[in-house]
């Protein structure tokens, strides 16, 4: 579904990203690991088009996404919860729901019907829909952000760091959510700073290394891999 390949991103002299190489099939979690700094955020940004490649190409879908800016992106199917959830604080959860699929134009009923979807998947939104988003906690925008992003019926969900700055039993709740999504057949990648708990959920991951992917194998493997737990896992 997603082909990244000899990717370069360049924040003038600053090289964010050097030769990336990277794949995400239909249906697969794959999760991306690394330090603070490592590009992380980047690659997800170069994904969906808010950075621009120095050098190689993105490809979604086979087709390549070199000229086509973030909206169309959206269009395409890749839609991001982005770092820090960037919810719309003086609208309500309802319509940012809304908002989520505004490139969709599709009749009223359907997205009212999309809606009550997200709210059986997050309950707590159901019961804050009137509430303005900039009032709820961090952890309620997150599930927010998310459920936003899958508004717009993504064919690739792009997650950055959805367990930033939350509790450890909100963190549980998102990756929850995001098993849950994955069972349902959700295509996502996803950037955790909680390598532990993103390789528990993926199929596959990429641990990037100041702008170079270092390692790329079955999530599973890297969760046994005492190198990787000493690195990233904080553990023995
Ligand atoms: P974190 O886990 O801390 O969010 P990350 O792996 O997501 O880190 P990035 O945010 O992608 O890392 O940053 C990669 C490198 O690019 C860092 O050295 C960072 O300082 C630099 N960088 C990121 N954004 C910019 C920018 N707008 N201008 C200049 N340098 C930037």
């Amino acid at each position: 579904m997603l082909n990244v390949q000899q990717l370069d991103v360049n924040y003038g002299a600053v090289n964010a990203l050097r030769g990336v190489n990277l794949s995400v099939a239909a249906g697969e979690v794959v999760t991306i690991i690394g330090a603070n700094g490592a590009g992380k955020s980047t690659l997800m940004k170069a994904i969906s088009g808010l950075v621009p490649a120095a050098r190689g190409q993105i490809e979604f879908e086979g087709g390549t996404l070199a000229s086509v800016p973030p909206h169309r992106r959206v269009g395409l199917g890749i839609a991001q919860s982005p770092e820090g959830r960037q919810v719309f604080a003086d609208q309500t959860v309802r319509d940012n729901l809304v908002l989520g699929a505004y490139l969709r134009d599709a009749p009223k009923d359907e997205i009212d019907a999309d809606i009550e979807a997200q709210f059986d998947t997050f309950p707590r939104l159901r019961e804050r829909q009137h509430q303005l988003a900039g009032t709820l906690s961090g952890g309620e925008q997150q599930m927010l952000a998310i459920a936003r992003a899958l508004m717009a019926r993504p064919k690739l969900l792009l997650l950055d760091e959805p367990s930033l700055g939350l509790a450890p039993l909100i963190v549980k709740e998102i990756f929850a959510v995001i098993r849950a999504l994955k069972a349902k057949g959700v295509t996502i990648l996803l950037v955790e700073q909680m390598a532990n708990q993103a390789l528990k959920v993926a199929d596959r991951a990429y641990v990037l290394k100041t702008g170079e992917v270092s390692a790329s194998r079955p999530a599973r493997d890297l969760l046994d891999d005492p190198a990787v737990r000493e690195a990233y896992l904080g553990k023995h």
